[in-house]
């Protein structure tokens, strides 16, 4: 009888807390990253303040190699090539400001809606130098890596007060929960001791963890947090074997599976809500040193951004019910400052169908994180030195359907290989040579490793159709 009642209210809660999505783990993971590693916080905030001071003025644009870690238990959980892809073309719209819903900014911020010039590429080569298609695929025994379990959830809720007849939760109770769950290791994707996989060199990459984030308390799956993000460090001297390898084997952005891609077929409870990719666009927002703009506080606290708005909380709705923009337009919870919430914003939390910017000092703060603490991605980027050696040649079009035509100024031996690093075609190209290739392949991303008479190689990612 108490067994029952305690699954009743562990539904309840999950539900509740469900339904108020948490779309983002970064302050609790800065709580508990705190409670490792005393005196951090203090060392994010100079970090970003250092940033603040030196936004950058740069135009250049900035390329960032991305490798993405998918970690299933389930069919559904490894996402497919095609899902993957759009994700990558989320950021790099999003990024960019091409997304196809930009005109969506309303007119009182379009004037400080920013282009970041930021681009991310699926890696063509891993840390040992061999060629890759930037995704890392794992089977796991893990059904989620949100570990919870009723006795400590009980216990937190207990702790932390929550009237068990009615789980509404205040903020304060929320985050007394989580900090109350602590306990509980955010980072257990990313060792494969844990179920997961280890990060590549995470000075040269951006990691991206696809998996389950979901609790099952009840039979059924609920998205407990949709991703979460390290914060950059400009790490000064940290005693030996302390502060940097620790982080070096975390850093990195994770994202809950449901909510990864453009229109993933799994979304399931997110349909709608957050099912446009933008939760890895947020999420990047917070690797790049952003922080939510809202303050995660009330009107007295603040991002630290003169042109986003001061808002007295997230945007997030309330209700069962999506809200429409328009009906979101109309918040403004601090009236002081003479403007509208700034829901567009990707650091909101609004729905993803209302988000469409970055403003032009959230911009310079990624860019200035990117020339200093997460310069390590930009050089990674431009050792690519096969590309600058054997430029010579022509692949198109890309994606492609039916034929692949390959034009080259010198000789090569061409492969083709899939995802699995199966060669599929070899053949000897020469020079001057406009070679039409109608291969029949599956959709999905091929590899094509050119290599000329002097042995120089260069590799290049198609994708079929
Ligand atoms: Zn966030």
């Amino acid at each position: 009888m108490r067994i029952v009642s305690l699954s009743v209210l562990c539904c309840l809660f999950i539900c509740t807390l469900s339904a108020q999505v948490h779309k983002c783990g970064v302050s609790f993971l800065e709580k508990s990253l705190e409670t490792q590693y005393p005196g951090i916080q203090e060392l994010i905030n100079k970090t970003y303040e250092n940033a603040l001071a030196n936004a950058s003025i740069t135009r250049e644009v900035y390329e960032i190699p991305v490798v993405i870690h998918v970690l299933y238990n389930t069919s559904n959980q490894n996402l497919s090539d095609d899902i993957i892809l759009s994700q990558m073309d989320v950021l790099n719209e999003d990024f960019r400001r091409l997304n196809p819903d930009k005109d969506q900014t309303r007119e009182i911020f379009e004037p400080v809606a920013a282009d970041a010039e930021i681009e991310f590429v699926l890696a063509n080569v891993d840390p040992d130098g061999n060629p890759t298609t930037g995704i890392t695929r794992t089977e796991t025994d893990k059904e989620s890596f949100v570990e919870l379990d009723f006795a400590s959830l009980l216990a937190a809720l207990l702790e932390c007060g929550v009237d068990i007849t009615n789980p509404e939760l205040t903020d304060e109770q929320l985050e007394c929960i989580l900090e109350s769950l602590g306990g509980f290791d955010l980072d257990v994707m990313k060792s494969s001791a844990t179920g997961g996989i280890e990060p590549w060199d995470t000075e040269r990459y951006l990691n991206i963890w696809v998996c389950n984030l979901a609790v099952n308390l009840t039979g059924e799956d609920l998205p407990f947090l949709l991703g979460f993000a390290y914060p950059p460090l400009g790490a000064p001297n940290w005693p030996p074997g302390t502060l940097p390898e620790d982080i070096a084997a975390k850093d990195g952005v994770v994202v809950h599976y449901q909510a990864f891609g453009r229109n993933n077929p799994f979304s399931g409870p997110l349909a709608g809500l957050s099912d446009l990719g933008r939760t890895t666009t947020h999420e990047v927002g917070h690797y790049l040193g952003l922080r939510h703009i809202w303050g995660d506080g009330d009107c007295t606290m603040d991002d630290g951004l003169e042109d986003t708005p001061s808002a007295g909380s997230n945007s997030q709705p309330q209700t069962a019910d999506i809200p429409s923009c328009e009906s979101l337009h109309e918040k403004d919870s601090c009236l002081e400052d003479m403007m509208p919430d700034m829901i567009e914003n990707y650091m909101d939390y609004s729905v993803e169908s209302c988000q469409n910017m970055f403003s032009v000092q959230q911009v310079g703060l990624m860019r200035a994180m990117l020339e200093g603490p997460r310069s390590g991605l930009l050089d990674n980027a431009m050792s690519d030195v096969n590309d600058q050696i054997f430029s010579k040649f022509n692949i198109s079009p890309n994606p492609f359907t039916a034929s692949l035509n390959i034009s080259l100024e010198e000789n090569a031996v061409m492969e083709m290989m899939n995802v699995h690093g199966n060669t599929v075609l070899v053949e000897s190209l020469y020079a001057g040579e406009n070679k039409i290739f109608k291969p029949s392949l599956s959709p999905g991303v091929y590899l094509i490793k050119l290599t000329n008479d002097q042995g120089l190689t260069s590799i290049s990612k198609v994708i079929k159709q």
